[in-house]
């Protein structure tokens, strides 16, 4: 897409980049939310209708609720074209690193688990059930691979080997203390984080790491529903998983993969709804 006064500078699986063209403003980057969604590292179609809206309406939410240094900036205005799906960012130099933080026992967490008493090589105590909370929340980063490759789990150590000691203490802490917060504010609203994933980067007009990427959304993060977690139910989300659920009863992930049927994109588009709206519901 064009638009006037910026130039595309990247393509992300599911964000567009642009650049402004005024030279006063190349500290900045517009970060378009696209409707694409994607699952097992593929792009699938058709879009998701309102999802890069609703993404960066939960975004700009939680920025506006965190009290912590992000990217977000006003020094200029997203474009009419793009607006309710953009944000004008501080351009930082991202770390490679996965930020990911889990307070409940689920998913791949939840298999690896099961085979090893472990997540991410953390160990855990024995008897948690698949969905239980996990005694504290643990970070279990990921290294961030370059475009089209698989991120992968990595140790603590490693992210020292590739960000320095100090660095990775701080995004370590950075992360704990803002799931810690945000699980907090989502109680508040009726909703439990299970997990997330942040990722920071350098600003390097004051050198302070700052808080980047999409926050806190259905795509970076698991939400349930309390009510429902009380009761014992294990199997909601928010996020894609009903596109997940589809696509593993639907496709050998070898072809092509198959065109979502309409009431799956339905569905879906009306979760990533749900939970911009219960966000913001006062
Ligand atoms: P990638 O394509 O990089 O492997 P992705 O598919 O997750 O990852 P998107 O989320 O679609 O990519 O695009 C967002 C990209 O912008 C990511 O590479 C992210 O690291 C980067 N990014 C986010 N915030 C900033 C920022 N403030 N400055 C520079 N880059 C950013
Ligand atoms: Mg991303």
């Amino acid at each position: 897409m064009e638009i006037p006064g910026f130039k595309h500078i990247y393509s992300g699986k599911v964000r567009e980049l642009y650049a402004p063209l005024d030279s006063d403003f190349d500290h900045l980057v517009l970060i378009v939310a696209s409707d694409r969604v994607s699952a097992f590292d593929h792009i699938h179609t058709p879009d998701i209708p309102g999802k890069g809206t609703n993404l960066t309406a939960v975004t700009n939410w939680w920025f506006d609720n965190l009290d912590i240094s992000n990217h977000r900036s006003d020094e200029l205005e997203v474009p009419e074209i793009v607006a309710g799906r953009a944000m004008i960012a501080k351009r930082l130099e991202m770390f490679p690193v996965e930020c990911v933080v889990r307070g409940y026992l689920t998913g791949t967490g939840f298999i690896e688990y099961q085979e090893s008493g472990t997540v991410c090589g953390i160990e855990l105590p024995a008897g948690l059930a698949n969905g239980d909370r996990l005694p504290y929340p643990i970070f279990t980063p990921a290294f961030k691979a370059p475009q089209g490759a698989h991120d992968e789990n990595i140790s603590f150590e490693q992210v020292i080997e590739l960000v320095g000691k100090e660095v990775a203490e701080e995004l370590r802490d950075l992360s704990v203390g803002i799931f810690l917060k945000a699980s907090e504010l989502a109680a508040k609203k009726g909703l439990i984080l299970a997990d997330t994933k942040f990722e920071f980067g350098n600003n390097p007009r004051s050198n302070v790491i700052t808080l980047g990427d999409e926050v806190l959304t259905p795509d970076s993060s698991r939400y349930w529903d309390k009510e429902l977690w009380e009761k014992g139910v294990r199997d909601q989300s928010f996020d894609k998983q009903i596109v997940r659920n589809w696509l593993l009863e639907n496709w050998d992930r070898q072809s092509a993969p198959p065109e979502l049927p309409a009431e799956i994109v339905q569905q879906t588009a009306t979760r990533y709804e749900e939970l911009a709206e219960r966000l913001s519901r006062e």
